[in-house]
């Protein structure tokens, strides 16, 4: 373990004004309070945060930071309180602390693969400070290198496969390829010991043919570059295991046909430089087309920078090279960990990094780091849904669920699984039981509260943000109206087949449905139900001995007629109400009220009052007049809408009387509206809901006989056509 003065000295050496009063105080303070706690390894506790403070000043990271690996597990695993590192270390340190700690509670409902996306976007938006996000890498780069000291190997596969899923592929976005590089080994090494061992068997085999060549034909761009008056240094290195492995199974091919397990990095002083030598090594060796990349007028949008290019090496082998100047490669090793570390003060040329405001990179960085690593990511992410207007929560076994920001409970039922949506009636948000529409949060824990007796209505179209959840409800709907009409056109069917006294057996209808070209026997019942194709049509169809009545002498309903007690009356129930069949405009008929039906092409079937004037306009359309009652059951609890028209003596009081008039009769008033006709008096329609007739005639004598209401009558029809 590092001890307090070398990790001091560590960070003055890189660090002239490095605070070591402030190091020396949270190292002291993490000390106290991990106390005797221990880890897997049987070392003190205190030697983790130590060494993660250790391979932070290893990216030479400012002293903040360096102060928040020392205290970064006080707040999770000691007494210690947010306060309290306030008021001992600043504000500063401790959001940074605090920043670690809410990440290191997201790991605990541990992601699974198809969902490492996901995740290491939570990370980066839980994470406002990309200082936060370092400590957790090497806090996680630590515990990876003590993994083998974990006994259940459930659990360190677990820590490995998370490791590879978010934590290596997040370094390699941030630039820091050391790190994915050591992240996927330890992985690997876990996960797939044997693979591993293969991969560098074969490698093994292969330098004892190819290593002193690697040499070589390092050593002879160094020669052909230096002589052309290129100052470098060239490096020849192979890929790692993992990289090798993970390369061989998505292309499945064999080690032997991985034509780039050698590279060859050549670094050199400044940009000019790089351009320079790129020229040098193209004259000289013969280049492979379409292969040639420059990062370095183009950089990546985590900054990484260099010319890469493959050519036909000394040996006829294809090589690739990359080529970049020395700050170049501080970006590609370590990412947005290198601000700290590279200062350029050999060239007097403004480098790049000169020009990089260094907050404002971080700034930056993060963002970029949210939408992707190339500019196609970018694209793809916002064509898709654009992260930062997304929100991530989770359900109750810890699977997570992205979804657009102002995503509601509606949105997150239907995200989880279509029948959780349309049986959902609410949630409990982090415990709290809430309504369909309220909306999520970062973070929320969401408890789909479902009734298998719930259906979609439409009102939740307003309720939802997200397609999925929007088509679902809109396919629900539709199927509802189809099976409203369905029901209604086999309704007219019937009851037009039982006023001939035929019996309406199904083969004689399906007979109609080939005749008729439909496809199906709910078919015709649908566009019966939809006013497109009349009963009595089906009916000849499927008899075609029945003629067509005579206009003058058909068994039709008129105005006035028993429709109660016909034979051919359709029901009015609640069931039944719907797209389908619904109430006329301006028409508010109740239970004992005597109704007809008027089907209306593609509307269904539209119920008035006989009392209705309007009903005259389609006394020349007998055929579309259907027979109805109502049927709303025994003791049933539905209410229906009743309108009143009343005029109130202007006094103070006089509402409140009808409504307590209305309150004493259990009546809920639905709308209200009041207009002055005179100095003296008021005229009010009230709209109502009761249960039948009775009901609103009890109410209507009522406020007749209370001393406020000079005049009122029911509404049942609109007066007027
Ligand atoms: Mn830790």
């Amino acid at each position: 373990m590092m001890r307090q003065f070398e990790l001091v000295d560590r960070v003055v050496s890189y660090e002239a004004g490095a605070d070591e009063d402030l190091l020396n105080r949270a190292y002291v303070y993490a000390t106290k309070m991990h106390g005797d706690q221990k880890r897997a390894s049987g070392d003190p506790y205190f030697s983790h945060p130590v060494e993660v403070a250790g391979i932070l000043t290893e990216l030479r990271l400012d002293c903040a930071t360096i102060a928040t690996g020392l205290l970064h597990d006080t707040l999770e695993d000691t007494e210690a309180t947010f306060n309290e590192i306030t008021s001992m270390f600043g504000g500063e340190i401790a959001e940074l602390v605090n920043g670690v700690t809410k990440l290191s509670k997201l790991e605990i409902s541990s992601a699974s693969p198809s969902q490492a996306e996901n995740f290491r976007k939570l990370l980066l938006a839980t994470a406002n400070d990309v200082r936060v996000l370092l400590v957790k890498l090497a806090d996680r780069l630590h515990n990876m290198r003590t993994l083998h000291f974990i006994t259940s190997p459930e659990k360190r596969a677990r820590i490995a496969q998370e490791t590879l899923d978010i934590y290596a592929p997040l370094a390699g976005r941030m630039g820091m390829q050391n790190f994915r590089e050591e992240f996927e080994d330890l992985a690997f090494s876990e996960l797939n010991p044997d693979a591993r061992n293969t991969v560098l068997r074969r490698l093994e085999e292969l330098d004892e043919t190819k290593g002193a060549i690697l040499d070589d034909i390092a050593y002879e761009f160094h020669n052909i570059l230096t002589e052309m008056g290129v100052s470098c240094k060239v490096d020849g290195r192979r890929k790692r295991p993992f990289s090798i492995w993970r390369k061989m199974e998505n292309k499945s091919i064999s080690l032997e046909q991985l034509s780039d397990i050698y590279g060859y990095r050549v670094i050199v002083d400044n940009e000019d430089a790089c351009y320079k030598a790129l020229g040098v090594l193209h004259r000289t060796f013969r280049v492979v087309p379409g292969r040639f990349k420059d990062y370095i007028s183009m950089p990546k949008l985590n900054n990484y920078q260099s010319l890469h290019t493959t050519v036909i090496g000394p040996n006829k082998q294809r090589v690739e090279i990359q080529i970049r100047s020395q700050d170049m490669h501080a970006v590609a090793e370590q990412g947005v960990a290198a601000h700290w570390v590279y200062k350029d003060i050999s060239t007097k040329a403004p480098s790049r990094m000169d020009q990089i405001n260094p907050f404002n990179w971080l700034q930056d960085m993060v963002s970029q780091l949210k939408t992707g690593e190339t500019a196609e990511e970018f694209m793809e992410n916002t064509k898709l849904e654009l992260f930062t207007d997304q929100v991530f929560c989770f359900t109750p076994k810890g699977r997570l669920i992205a979804l657009p920001r102002g995503a509601t409970v509606l949105d997150f039922a239907y995200a989880v699984h279509t029948q959780v949506g349309n049986s959902c009636t609410g949630a409990r948000i982090n415990g709290r039981q809430l309504p369909i529409p309220s909306v999520l949060h970062n973070g929320d824990e969401i408890e789909i509260i479902r009734s298998e007796k719930n259906l979609p209505r439409p009102v939740w179209l307003r309720h939802v943000v997200t397609g999925k959840a929007r088509a679902a409800i809109r396919n629900v709907l539709r199927e509802q109206e189809e099976a409203g009409f369905v029901e209604l056109g086999q309704r007219l069917v019937e009851s037009l087949f039982a006023s001939e006294g035929l019996e309406c057996k199904r083969e004689f209808i399906e007979r109609a449905v080939g005749v008729l070209g439909l496809n199906s026997l709910a078919r015709l019942y649908a566009e019966v139900g939809r006013g497109r194709l009349s009963a009595t049509e089906v009916l000849v169809t499927a008899f075609p001995s029945k003629k067509r009545k005579d206009p003058k002498d058909k068994d039709v309903l008129t105005k006035g007629q028993d429709t109660q007690l016909s034979a051919r009356a359709v029901p009015v129930g609640k069931s039944l109400q719907g797209m389908a069949m619904s109430f006329a405009e301006g028409c508010f008929p109740l239970p004992g009220d005597a109704i007809i039906g008027i089907l209306t092409p593609e509307e269904g079937l539209k119920i008035y009052p006989m009392e209705a004037p309007i009903l005259s306009d389609f006394e020349d359309h007998e055929e579309r007049w259907v027979a109805m009652h109502w049927d709303i059951g025994e003791g049933s609890d539905a209410l229906f809408d009743s309108r009143l028209d009343m005029t109130l003596v202007d006094k103070a009081g006089s509402l409140s009387i009808v409504s307590q008039t209305l309150a004493d009769f259990d009546a809920n008033i639905t709308n209200l509206s009041l207009f002055k006709r005179d100095e003296t008096f008021h005229d009010l329609a009230l709209d109502i809901q009761v249960r039948d007739v009775n009901h609103a005639n009890q109410i209507v004598n009522a406020l007749r006989a209370s001393s406020v209401v000079t005049r009122i009558e029911r509404v049942v029809a609109a007066k007027e056509k």
